[in-house]
């Protein structure tokens, strides 16, 4: 994956500088004491205002998160049940992940610290990741069905402006990229994902036969769609 300038808020951040974050402006100015005991008062305050900003905005990325993934199960059918869904962890710069827990079956979804930045971006990586949510599996190498249908998904949603979208797929990692045209290619609709989970729910479980169906694919797309990401993967958006 190449360096990415522009846009700013495109979904895969390869090698971004790490972020910092940054109190707004406007404790900044509050701030300005004189003396050793305001200054150290000044510097529990900005501690606990940064916390509390940390916290405000893990709010928003949850509540976002619960209104993208009740409407994600809408279009494209139930999730599994009995998973529980973590907090979302802000962390990383390079790829947001989805991972679960074989044994106490809890979810977790770690989106990039750029999100804070980039509202849109945030969007992108938490519409992505609200199918892999759908029904999680603990396994990097994805089958190419469930990719690419994640990110048809995030690239196709009106929630974003067109603009945004159309950058974002011309500067999708080739990796990623392979699954995504692939899965186009089936010129799917909610309807026919939402029949082939009532068919199958757990979309690593999806065969070629169940693509051919409800798709009427070619068979030869069918099967390049069972094809699975590499299990050692690079530094990309997964
Ligand atoms: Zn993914």
């Amino acid at each position: 994956m190449t360096r990415l300038a522009e846009p700013p808020e495109f979904p895969v951040n390869i090698a971004r500088p790490i972020f910092v974050i940054v109190a707004p402006r406007s404790f900044c100015v509050s701030a300005r004491y004189s003396g050793a005991s305001q200054n150290l008062s000044s510097a529990n305050a900005s501690r606990q205002f940064v916390a509390e900003w940390q916290d405000q905005k893990m709010r928003a990325f949850n509540q976002e998160f619960k209104k993208i993934f009740k409407q994600t199960q809408q279009l494209l059918g139930p999730r599994e049940p009995s998973r529980k869904i973590m907090p979302i962890q802000i962390e990383g710069d390079n790829y947001p992940e989805t991972t679960c827990d074989a044994v106490t079956r809890e979810v977790t979804i770690r989106v990039t610290t750029s999100t804070i930045t980039y509202p849109q971006q945030r969007t992108y990586q938490l519409r992505h990741e609200s199918v892999h949510c759908l029904s999680p599996r603990n396994r990097p190498d994805t089958l190419f069905f469930e990719e690419g249908l994640a990110n048809w998904y995030a690239l196709t949603h009106r929630s974003l402006p067109s603009e945004y979208r159309q950058k974002s797929e011309q500067k999708l990692d080739p990796l990623l990229a392979k699954p995504y045209k692939l899965f186009c290619a089936l010129v799917p609709t909610y309807q026919q994902i939402a029949a082939l989970r009532t068919d199958c729910p757990v979309l690593d479980d999806v065969t070629s036969e169940l693509i051919i169906k409800h798709f009427s694919a070619a068979p030869e797309l069918a099967a390049q769609l069972m094809e699975r990401l590499p299990k050692n993967r690079p530094s990309v958006m997964y």
